[in-house]
């Protein structure tokens, strides 16, 4: 910021200054409200969404995630890039007012004294800011043009952008430089101090127009990019923020109210809720959810960013198109791609939802347009009947335990917790070994516990990811019920995926349990001294993050503290992809019920990623996992065992 706002410049007089100004900027404001205002009408008109709550974390993870960049920062080089032109704009947003203001005041003068340090900070602020944003606009175009990353498509429309705010970075500089070479007893920041001198030889009439210049294409390029900026992707420079702060804090799956609502789930654009279509509106389509998603790994027909592409095309386009959304712009087949596990949505930087969208899709498939994958009629059936997706009958439920010794669940007498098994553990041949193990390990810590025996049902959580809400609705009322009519509080799981419906689904149902994974249980006993690991296993062990107990639940440490108690902790190795970047194993989302007939199998592009350690056991936190895991071994008739954390505890006679 130079000394003295009052700049007349060549090209305008005093009076027809401020006249061509306003005429800019009325034309790019109505062009810019053109272009805006349907987009708002259907954010006005679109279903709600609550998500004005918990407003301390929303401004926390604002700062955080929008402010800070933290997403962006994971990624060096690009991220570095997006996050000094974000900061940068951020302090240049006060230049472009002194640039409106100089333009609409021609006469008035604004001068400040040299001293004033406030100014000088920000003309030296400023500079960097310029210097540093010009210099990431040519870091990016160096990688669209020359380095030519994958996930980047270089459209004419991304350049143009860039170019724009090349222009704005350097006729901000020329402006200062050449204002300063005209009038040496003005000030500027340092770029104009350095460049004035050299300029001053150019002559007063070549400065002067190079001033003027300097001026309209500062102006005018701030202008274009405002028409620009709701006609392309780089409209999420405005939506981003907003997007963060209303991003999904916890469960973003809502119940239908099948007695009130006429249509379920989504069979067009137009029925998403006001944030869905604010998500479609701020993909920058950066292509970091593509390198995320196992599905678009393993060559199914997903890409997730293209999904949001379609959504947002429909969205924004004619009303009455004759292209179905589902089967028409999209596949079905790509809907039923998706595991649900939400790598896509922890890799987004602009914290876009994924999950509650492919559900939604779903439930318009299922509910709405009465189609899905051949293999759920079966599981429907199935669930609907004997409440478990493999049809055994209900009454042989607790058939598992009949020698184990369990309590049934006594409300009269009621155990501290309440060990709900689960489907898999409760029928599969492998799972009910994960049940035997973590039955064992309790008992032997001195941990009180029951089960429901054969009044447990399905938690419903294969029905309602794959977008059966009604047939889930069914099973979690039966048994929230139960949970009611029995007095239970506190239930542990050793699924993550009835840890994560009973945790984030049933509070919607009146069931509000204190739910907790057996890793976390197990975790405390070790630190209790109730378990004490008897032999440390020697062997290399990677840990599997199971997708619904990490990045669903947050739940990564436990059963890695667990692991370091019955190993050494030399002998586990992380690979790259885990924590929050872990892959699915293809089980999430209801997939474990389908075949998998296109591309690889997500369970074998696992395995292979966890085999780069060469480990001896491949240690898992989720029944499910294990049983894909498990599979795709013996595909590979490879040498390593799966094992759950119950099961590495486990005494061994
Ligand atoms: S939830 Fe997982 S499978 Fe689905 S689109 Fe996202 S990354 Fe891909
Ligand atoms: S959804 Fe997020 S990660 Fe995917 S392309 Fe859009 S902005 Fe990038």
């Amino acid at each position: 910021m130079t000394s003295n706002l009052n700049r007349a410049l060549e090209w305008t007089s005093p009076q027809s200054q401020p006249l061509l100004l306003g005429a800019l900027c009325f034309l790019a404001l109505a062009l810019f409200s053109v272009a805006v205002w349907p987009k708002l009408k259907l954010l006005r008109s679109a279903r709600s969404a609550e998500r004005c709550d918990r407003v301390f974390e929303r401004i926390a993870l604002t700062l955080k995630v929008a402010f800070g960049q933290s997403k962006l920062m994971q990624e060096k080089g690009a991220g570095w890039m997006h996050a000094l032109i974000f900061w940068g704009f951020l302090v240049l947003l006060f230049r472009a007012a002194e640039f409106f203001i100089i333009g609409f005041f021609p006469e008035t003068d604004f001068s400040f004294p040299a001293s004033n340090v406030v100014f000088v900070a920000y003309a030296w602020i400023k500079d960097a800011a310029v210097l540093l944003v010009g210099l990431a606009v040519c870091f990016a175009l160096y990688r669209r043009l020359v380095l030519k990353p994958q996930r980047l498509t270089l459209s004419g429309e991304g350049l143009l952008i860039l170019l724009l705010i090349l222009a704005i970075m350097v006729s901000d500089i020329l402006f200062d430089s050449a204002f300063l070479a005209l009038h040496p007893e003005g000030h500027s920041g340092p770029i104009g101090m350095i460049l004035a001198p050299a300029l001053g030889m150019l002559g007063e009439n070549i400065l002067g127009n190079l001033h003027s210049l300097a001026y309209w294409l500062h102006t005018s390029s701030i202008l274009f990019f405002l028409i620009l900026l709701p006609r392309s992707k780089h409209f999420h420079i405005l939506t981003s923020i907003p997007n963060v702060f209303f991003s999904n804090l916890g469960n973003n799956l809502s119940r239908i109210d099948f007695d009130e609502e006429e249509s379920f789930g989504v069979i067009n654009s137009k029925d998403f809720n006001w944030k869905q279509m604010l998500d479609l509106h701020t993909c920058t389509q950066c292509g970091r959810c593509d390198r995320a998603c196992p599905a678009w790994a393993t060559d199914k027909p997903l890409s997730p960013q293209q999904l949001t592409v379609d959504l947002r095309d429909q969205l924004n386009g004619p009303p009455d198109s004759d292209i179905p959304l589902l089967g028409g712009i999209i596949e079905d087949e790509t809907i039923w791609s998706c595991t649900t596990c939400g790598a896509c949505e922890a890799a987004c930087p602009v914290m876009i939802d994924y999950v509650d969208k492919v559900i939604d899709l779903r439930r318009g498939l299922v509910l709405t347009e009465d189609r899905y994958p051949k293999e759920f009629t079966a599981a429907f059936k199935s669930l609907e009947t004997q409440s478990n997706p493999w049809g055994f009958p209900k009454t042989s439920r607790s058939d598992w335990a009949k020698e184990l010794g369990i309590p049934i669940w006594d409300k009269t007498k009621p155990t501290e917790y309440l060990y709900f098994v689960g489907c898999n553990g409760s029928f599969d041949s492998r799972g009910k070994k994960i049940s035997e193990a973590v039955v064992q390990t309790l008992k032997e810590a001195g941990v009180e516990f029951s089960i429901l025996g054969n009044d447990e049902g399905c938690t419903g959580d294969p029905a309602r990811r794959a977008g059966n809400e009604y047939l889930f609705d069914m099973l979690a009322s039966a048994n929230a019920e139960t949970f009611k009519e029995q007095g239970v509080r506190k239930v542990v799981t050793h699924c993550p995926h009835c840890l994560n419906s009973l945790k984030n689904d049933y509070p919607e149902f009146g069931a509000t349990l204190e739910v907790i994974h057996h890793s976390e249980l197990l975790q405390k006993l070790i630190e209790e001294g109730k378990i004490i690991p008897q032999q440390k296993a020697e062997e290399n062990i990677v840990f599997h993050d199971s997708c619904y107990l990490g990045r669903h639940n947050e739940i990564y440490d436990a059963p890695r503290e667990v692991l370091n108690a019955s190993t050494k902790s030399s002998s586990i190795k992380e690979v790259e992809q885990s924590r929050e970047t872990g892959t699915c194993c293809g089980a999430g989302g209801a997939r474990f019920l389908l075949e998998e007939n296109t591309g690889t199998r997500m369970s074998h592009h696992r395995l292979d990623e966890l085999m780069v350690n060469e480990p001896d056991t491949i240690a898992v936190s989720c029944p499910f996992c294990v049983l894909m895991l498990e599979d795709a071994v013996k595909a590979k008739n490879l040498n390593v065992q799966v094992k759950d954390i119950g099961e590495m505890l486990v005494k061994k006679n």
